[in-house]
C-alpha cells in the first residue's frame, strides 16, 4: 500500500556535496518526491524535531549538528515507504551499514550520518507536519 515518509539530507552530506547523489539514490529506489525544500533550522527547532531523544546523552551534540548548516527536507511516497527508506539508509552507525546503503556510501560517523528517515507511521505524520504545510504536499 502506498505510504508516505519523511526524510532529511543532513548538514554533513550537504557540506560534502552529496545532495544530488542521495536524491538520485532515493529516486532510483522508486520513491516519488511529494515535497522538497532546502532550509536551515535553529537549535531550538532541532530540539523540537528530536524531542523524543531529549534524555539521550547525544541530544545536545545532535541538535547542534542538525542546526549547523543547510538541510534538505523531503516527503517521499511509495509502497512500504517507511521500511524501504530505512533499508536504503542503512544502520545508524555507518560502520555497521550494509554495502549499497546511503549511510555506507556517504556517512562519516554515527552522528554525522547523512540522512534521517521516519521510524513509524505516527513519527512520519509528526515529522511531515513539522516541516510542511498541507498545500506543499503535491
Ligand atoms: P534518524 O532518526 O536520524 O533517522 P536513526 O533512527 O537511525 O536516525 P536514532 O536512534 O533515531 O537513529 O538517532 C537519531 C540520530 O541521533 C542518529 O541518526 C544520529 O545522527 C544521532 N545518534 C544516534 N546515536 C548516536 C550516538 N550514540 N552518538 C552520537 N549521535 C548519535
Ligand atoms: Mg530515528
Amino acid at each position: 500500500m502506498s505510504q508516505r515518509t519523511f526524510s532529511i539530507i543532513k548538514p554533513d552530506a550537504m557540506r560534502k556535496g552529496h545532495t544530488g547523489a542521495i536524491l538520485a539514490d532515493i529516486e532510483k529506489a522508486g520513491f516519488r518526491i511529494v515535497a522538497i525544500k532546502k532550509l536551515s533550522i535553529s537549535k531550538p527547532q532541532a530540539e523540537g524535531f528530536y524531542y523524543v531523544h531529549k534524555e539521550r546523552p547525544f541530544f545536545d551534540s545532535l541538535t547542534t549538528f542538525m542546526s549547523s548548516g543547510p538541510i534538505v527536507a523531503l516527503v517521499l511516497e511509495k509502497d512500504n515507504a517507511i521500511g524501504d527508506l530505512r533499508k536504503l539508509m542503512g544502520a545508524t552507525n555507518p560502520a555497521n551499514a550494509e554495502e549499497g546503503t546511503i549511510r555506507k556510501r556517504y556517512a562519516g560517523s554515527i552522528e554525522e550520518n547523512a540522512i534521517h528517515g521516519s521510524d513509524a507511521a505516527e513519527t512520519a505524520q509528526f515529522e511531515i507536519g513539522f516541516f510542511f504545510a498541507g498545500h506543499e504536499l503535491v
